[in-house]
């Protein structure tokens, strides 16, 4: 095998893997593993249901509790129908950016964490180092609970994560949460000069998308807790992104469905939002069947994902800040797999080298300085797990 003893060559290799989340990341996951076995890294792959992907942990240092675990993930956005000027399955520098799908989100930080792993293989580590790489976070971020569960009972127990998002390297504490279902509310047909015994799925619909426009107005008028005030908006937001339903201006519509995506501050959690939607469906078919028996909301769960909450004296923010030198407040928009992590027990930050803004992009980049910049941080970390 080749040498691979830059985050530079590193992150080449992995980019030219086209692991975009549909599709099977296990070229890259074989990859991963034997550049690790190369530096004596045994590796576990946890394989996903459908046998096309798999998560991969990996743990270098001593068998005992109190490492530190990096977190990445393995997938990528699609490229179609963007506008690439570089081939984006080949890492191509430019005016000191380095330019190729998941270069930024979030292959680069991968890259980083398996030079550190590699690096932290020969050094006599006090405290243990541990890698966690992911399949399908660009698809949700709920298949990363089966890899968290898996290394919580497989490694010894670690004391801080670090999720590699790209920060631009600033310690983020916090990112909302979110909640998607794809709703389907079944009308009965009649005419609609007998309105009266028919049921408009329509505008049954609109009654529960009025809910949501309550809720927003209702949270807005909230005064934000201390763990929403930092966020904009510093509240819950409830919002239909997408409506199709009906036949004819003269029919009471049989069927309407929509998207609803709920985006909740942390303190509150999926389950709440949940219930809370769940009772206002029950509510509304109630008075739908009184007409008709065959009528009704039926709620099918999308995504689920926790809200990362800043944590109180966080040993992860503790550590984070020390190696970054942030002491800055920073919370996200966007989710990561980080909030797994937390709501099953670990201290947990988002820290990663890139800009959020070219993620997802035609031309996505990390430039050379972000990716020195996370080189000496793993360096500073792997010097403090030393110590
Ligand atoms: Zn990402």
């Amino acid at each position: 095998m080749e040498n691979y003893s830059t985050s530079r060559e590193i992150l080449t290799k992995l980019i030219s893997f086209p692991s975009v989340s549909s599709d099977s990341n296990l070229p890259l996951v074989e990859w991963v593993e034997s550049y690790l076995a190369g530096h004596g890294i045994a590796s576990e792959r946890v394989m996903s249901p459908c046998g096309t992907k798999a998560h991969l942990y990996a743990q270098t240092g001593p068998e005992i509790d109190g490492g530190v675990i990096l977190s990445g993930h393995t997938d990528v956005v699609p490229v179609a129908g963007q506008a690439w000027t570089t081939d984006p399955w080949t890492l191509t520098e430019r005016d000191g950016k380095l330019y190729g799908r998941g270069a930024c989100d979030m292959k680069g930080f991968d890259a980083l964490a398996l030079l550190a792993m590699a690096r932290a293989s020969t050094r006599p580590l006090k405290r243990p180092l541990q890698l966690a790489l992911s399949f399908d976070e660009e698809v949700g971020c709920a298949a990363v609970v089966d890899l968290v569960e898996t290394m919580m009972g497989a490694l010894p127990r670690a004391r801080e994560v670090i999720v590699g998002e790209p920060t631009m390297m600033r310690v983020v504490t916090g990112h909302k949460g979110g909640l998607a279902y794809n709703v389907h509310v079944r009308g009965f047909e009649v005419h609609s000069s007998l309105l009266p015994y028919g049921v408009s799925a329509i505008m049954q619909a609109a009654k529960l998308i009025d809910w949501a426009n309550q809720r927003n107005a209702e949270n807005a008028a909230r005064t934000p807790s201390e763990l929403a005030s930092p966020f904009d908006p510093a509240y819950t937001t409830l919002h239909v992104g997408r409506i199709e339903g009906g036949t004819a201006h003269n029919i009471t519509a049989k069927d309407c469905r929509f998207l609803m995506e709920f985006r909740f501050v942390p303190g509150e959690s999926p389950q709440d939002w949940a219930r809370a939607i769940e009772a206002k469906a029950a509510e509304l078919t109630a008075e739908m069947q009184k007409i008709h028996p065959d009528t009704g909301i039926d709620l099918n769960p999308g995504f689920a994902l926790p809200a990362l909450a800043p944590e109180k004296d966080g040993a992860a923010e503790t550590l984070a800040r020390r190696l970054t030198g942030d002491n800055g407040r920073h919370v996200v928009s966007y989710g990561t797999e980080g909030s797994q992590f937390q709501t099953r027990g670990y201290s947990t930050v988002v820290c990663g080298p890139g800009d959020i803004a070219q993620a997802h992009q035609p031309d996505e980049f990390l430039s050379l300085d972000q990716l020195a910049t996370g080189e000496a941080f793993m360096d500073r970390l792997i010097d403090t797990l030393c110590a």
